[in-house]
């Protein structure tokens, strides 16, 4: 299991997380809701270590992490894998699919030539995409496509939890569904954990075991789905439900 306790962080003099404290449970998806700006993909930057909190503690299975990226080793690495909204920023546009995806079958796993191909085709197959698209660069790929790039190159990690921010977010409704049946189905099959970071209630109600609620930089609410989902709630809990048609 992922513990996060009593995490402060801020970009310079800007505090934008204060005490957040979480668990998220293998094989379980948290949702973290939260208006624009309240600390959702801050939070994501401090738990794969791209932002050292000023305080708190990150715990994986039993071990404290480092709050800096350069400070964890190769394996706590691998065991955290951020997938976030922006396929289009997040792929090399010089490198291959095959490219991408092996990268982090090399760089954790030692794999090169045919063994690293043949894990490539079997990742696309996990994603369901095409084979024929290993050879394909970003620019050739729908977004949903290129998300599901994204999800495969995390998933070639073998990792114990994903951080999923606004994955679905870019995507029309259909091409989002898609993804996210996706991800069940991977969770289902692997054990994986989610912090699933999302603004809207229907993935919410579709993929959470447990909410948090964040509002500037503070967790106001969090337990299981039903729950938090029932009243009364904090304001902005009020306000996330109330702006669903
Ligand atoms: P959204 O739903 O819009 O993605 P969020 O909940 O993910 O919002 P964050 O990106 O965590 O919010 O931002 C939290 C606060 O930190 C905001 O006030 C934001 O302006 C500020 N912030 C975010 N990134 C930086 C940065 N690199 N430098 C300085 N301030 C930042
Ligand atoms: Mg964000």
């Amino acid at each position: 299991s992922l513990e996060v306790r009593g995490i402060d962080a801020a970009y310079g003099l800007l505090r934008v997380l204060h005490d957040v404290t979480l668990r998220l449970d293998h094989g379980r998806t948290v949702a973290i809701v939260g208006e624009s700006g309240s600390g959702k993909s801050t939070l994501a930057r401090v738990v794969t270590g791209l932002l050292p909190p000023l305080k708190g503690e990150i715990w994986l299975a039993g071990e404290r992490l480092p709050g800096a990226l350069a400070q964890r080793s190769k394996d706590q690495l691998r065991r955290i894998q951020l997938v976030y909204q922006m396929p289009d920023v997040a792929l090399n546009p010089r490198q291959t699919i095959e490219e991408i995806i092996g990268r982090p079958l090399t760089f954790y796993f030692g794999h090169r030539g045919a063994e690293r191909r043949r894990r490539v085709l079997r990742l696309l197959e996990e994603v369901e995409l095409p084979a024929g698209f290993a050879g394909r660069y970003p620019a050739e790929l729908s977004g949903g496509q290129k998300q599901r790039v994204c999800i495969a190159r995390a998933l070639a990690a073998e990792p114990e939890v994903m951080i999923c921010d606004e994955v679905t977010s870019a995507l029309d409704a259909q091409v989002a569904d898609g993804v996210l049946r996706l991800l069940l189905r991977l969770q289902a099959e692997t054990g994986l954990s989610y912090l699933f970071i999302t603004h809207d209630l229907a993935t919410v109600k579709a993929i959470a075991d447990d909410i948090v609620v964040m509002y500037q930089g503070k967790i106001v609410q969090q337990g299981r789905k039903e729950e938090v989902l029932t009243p009364p709630h904090h304001p902005y809990t009020d306000l996330l439900l109330s702006s669903v048609p």
